[in-house]
């Protein structure tokens, strides 16, 4: 398999064409090597056009899904980010790729630690993962400059608008247990404003101000 070509395409035929025109996040999709965040026997699928299984019940987005989300944080490179949901580890790369520090949160320790070394193999040394709810942020390393929740939450769980910086940008999948719009809100000194970006399906947020269990 020639992962750098399928990896090209991806980008020319799902990216491209959709509206992904931030050259640091096509520069991004070009060079992560999705397929080491998948397991070995869907691989060769890694860049196709839909979400696969990752194990423990839980999906590596859609390259599209993962492209818009990073787009919609308008990075320039020098940020601090949080991401919830660290699941295969593949969006903190794509994070990893453009910004300065990246802070992940997985519930999962299994899907942690596997996310982990992934990304240590890949040689991204500059995201952090923790294993606990992510609906609670991360105390201890805020503020950040940009959020990226990606999971399905019923609402804004006051951590993120807490340890948010003024000026940062929450993007967060929002609605039932079974479909979200995915929205993005800003932190302003007058307030937070949201915009609806589209309809997605993303697993749900469960924790202690997310789903129950
Ligand atoms: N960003 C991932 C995809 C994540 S799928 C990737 O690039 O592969 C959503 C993940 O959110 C799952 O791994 C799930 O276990 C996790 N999750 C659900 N609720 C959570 C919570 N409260 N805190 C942290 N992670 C959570």
């Amino acid at each position: 398999m020639n992962y750098a070509a399928l990896r090209n395409r991806m980008v020319e035929e799902q990216l491209i064409p959709r509206g992904i025109s931030d050259e640091r996040v096509l520069e991004a999709f070009r060079t992560v090597e999705r397929h080491m965040f998948i397991p070995a026997e869907s691989r060769d699928n890694a860049y196709e056009d839909h979400p696969l299984p990752i194990g423990e019940g839980q999906t590596i987005s859609q390259p599209y899904m993962v492209a818009l989300m990073t787009q919609c944080l308008d990075l320039k490179g020098n940020e601090k980010i949080l991401e919830i949901g660290t699941g295969s580890g593949y969006q903190a790369a794509i994070l990893a790729a453009i910004v300065k520090e990246v802070y992940s949160v997985e519930r999962v320790e299994l899907l942690a630690k596997r996310a982990e070394s992934a990304l240590k193999k890949l040689g991204y040394n500059n995201v952090k993962i923790k294993v606990g709810d992510g609906t609670l942020g991360w105390k201890e390393h805020a503020p950040y400059d940009g959020i990226i929740v990606t999971a399905a939450a019923p609402k804004i769980p006051d951590a993120y608008t807490e340890q948010l910086n003024m000026g940062g940008k929450l993007v967060i999948p929002m609605g039932t247990m079974f479909s979200q719009i995915l929205t993005v809100a800003e932190k302003k000194t007058d307030g937070i404003q949201t915009r609806d970006m589209c309809g997605c399906v993303f697993v749900p947020l469960v924790g202690k101000d997310g789903w129950k269990e």
